[in-house]
């Protein structure tokens, strides 16, 4: 199959754990890499956000990216992109009419506006990816999330219009019913692991006398909970937490996120226990989580959550909260614990009774990695992705068969 997946502010080729780099860069740059080893094409389109950018370029993976200019070449936050998606769009179709995909996957919900637009010039069937959703964000931020104001109607057309949804957790699927989405036009098809990145490594570096390690890693969003997790270390002495994600690691002393992480450490009296190490290479990432005794994946919601995925992976057991995604990776009691979301009290808690348990840690973080390997690879999941566009391209053979018979 030819597939045109295309992702407007997420680029493949993205330094991650920024405020707007993050699962949905991973995600389709392992799932288009995963279906290019699977002897498919795939072009990711995403917009050009400076001016020097070659227009396309060919990824180690095979994958191709192509650089679409909509909107002023440099970076611009995802929250203000929505005027720049008709021109998106135009540049998609120009380039489709010209060499047309076999199915279009679009990422986010903006991308899916753009998607339907351009798809319709040929005719080609769209599968959407929603990897969070406008009326989820408002439920939790209230007045704090910056999205358009027409987010949530327009998420809704998307939701509506497209030929195939892909949701990446159960609970996805009772929030896209919600806005009138047929579940009968929605798959489950979750985000994976790099299995050959995050492993688990033999024998395990000795811990020596170091207190205990907790860690928490992502983009450092207030609805990440990490200022959850830094007031859960008031009830946790001899233990350290290393906080991941954000600008580089000489940006660190201007970010106002970890400026204001770092004042509730102080009034937490956690000072000299919390630290915060910028964003990390996804490269060098699996040392830093085998190096910690138990992940804190805390977030107040979670459209998917990869990290925790990441964790299990390398055998780290998990403490989570029970909301989006995580209720379907983690296995409550046998690779990580759940906690309820904003709740510094029980997030200490649960991770007491983790570090406390070292026998049960180590089986925990086993069975992590054999729940990550049976059914989170990124090929299985290109495999399932394949499946979806292999449906809807039949489908759509049949409603073009049957619109010639009634001609
Ligand atoms: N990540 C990284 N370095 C960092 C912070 C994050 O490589 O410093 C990666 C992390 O490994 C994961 C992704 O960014 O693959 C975050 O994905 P997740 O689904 O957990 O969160 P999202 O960004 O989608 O909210």
């Amino acid at each position: 199959m030819r597939i045109a997946m295309v992702s407007e502010h997420a680029s493949p080729l993205a330094c991650l754990g920024g405020v707007d780099a993050g699962g949905q860069n991973v995600h389709v740059a392992a799932l288009s890499a995963a279906l290019v080893a699977r002897g498919h094409e795939v072009v990711v389109y995403t917009r050009a956000d400076q001016s020097a950018l070659p227009r396309r370029v060919r990824m180690a993976s095979g994958v191709q990216v192509e650089h679409v200019h909509a909107g002023p070449p440099r970076e611009v936050p995802k929250d203000e992109l929505l005027p720049y998606m008709d021109a998106f769009a135009v540049q998609l179709a120009r380039r489709w009419r010209l060499d047309p995909p076999d199915v279009v996957h679009g990422h986010f919900w903006m991308s899916g506006l753009a998607a339907i637009k351009a798809a319709g010039v040929t005719a080609t069937p769209v599968l959407q990816t929603f990897h969070a959703l406008g009326t989820v964000k408002r439920r939790w931020q209230g007045a704090g999330d910056t999205s358009p104001t027409a987010r949530i109607g327009l998420e809704r057309r998307v939701a509506c219009s497209v030929d195939r949804i892909i949701a990446t957790c159960t609970d996805e699927v009772a929030e896209l019913s919600a806005m009138g989405a047929a579940e009968g036009r929605i798959d489950v098809v979750p985000c994976g692991v790099d299995l050959d990145l995050f492993k688990t490594v033999d024998p395990q570096p000795p811990r020596g006398d170091r207190p205990a390690r907790l860690l928490v890693v992502g983009r450092l969003v207030e609805r990440k909970g990490i200022e959850d997790a830094v007031r859960a270390m008031a009830y946790l002495p001899d233990t350290e937490l290393v906080v991941v994600g954000g600008p580089s690691p000489h940006e660190l002393a201007g970010d106002p996120e970890i400026a204001r992480l770092a004042a509730i450490a102080r009034e937490c009296g956690t000072v000299g226990r919390v630290t915060f190490t910028g964003r990390v290479t996804h490269d060098e990432l699996p040392a830093v989580i085998r190096g910690a005794d138990v992940l804190l994946a805390v977030p107040w919601y979670e459209p998917f959550g990869i990290v925790p995925l990441e964790a299990m992976a390398c055998g780290v057991p998990v403490v989570a909260t029970a909301v989006g995604g995580l209720l379907d990776t983690i296995v409550a009691g046998v690779t990580g614990v759940f906690v309820e979301p904003r709740n510094p009290a029980a997030i200490a808690a649960a991770t007491q009774g983790l570090l406390a348990d070292e026998r049960g840690r180590a089986a925990m973080g086993a069975a992590g990695r054999k729940r990550a390997q049976s059914r989170y690879g990124w090929d299985w999941v290109a495999r399932k992705t394949e499946e979806s566009y292999l449906s809807v391209l039949a489908e759509h053979r049949d409603a073009v068969r049957t619109a010639e018979a009634i001609r």
